[in-house]
């Protein structure tokens, strides 16, 4: 989508400090963290939230394939993996990502 930041981010037309791909997957740091670590994982192909992305089986195996390689590489064991789905709840960006974060404790439920 033209005027899609992730996509943009994805195609490097925007700047960000990459942290993981793969053929399905860029995962990248988020510029505001809320946690030592705070990776936003995206799907190369443009989907707007999880529930669409949800509707490609092939598309949602590799993308959750891709949070598994960042998982992996990055050594995290203990981590939260939010996707926020609706301008409700927070949703900002409207290119379907995961928030990965780690390195503090973290309550339940959220506030
Ligand atoms: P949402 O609110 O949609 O769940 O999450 C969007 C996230 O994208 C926020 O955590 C925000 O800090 C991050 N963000 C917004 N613009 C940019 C940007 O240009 N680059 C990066 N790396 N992160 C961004
Ligand atoms: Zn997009």
């Amino acid at each position: 989508m033209s005027d899609c930041l992730f996509c943009k981010i994805v195609a490097g037309e925007i700047p960000s400090t990459k942290v993981y791909e793969d053929a399905h997957t860029y995962a990248f740091a988020d510029t505001n963290p809320q946690a030592p670590t705070h990776v936003l994982v995206v799907p190369r192909q443009h989907f707007s939230d999880i529930a669409d992305l949800a509707r490609d089986a092939e598309a949602s195996a590799g993308y959750l394939a891709g949070i598994r390689g960042l998982v992996e590489q990055e050594q995290l064991s203990d981590f939260r993996t939010v996707f926020n789905t609706g301008a409700g709840v927070g949703q900002s960006v409207f290119h379907v990502h995961a928030h990965v974060l780690a390195g503090r404790p973290m309550g339940w439920p959220p506030g």
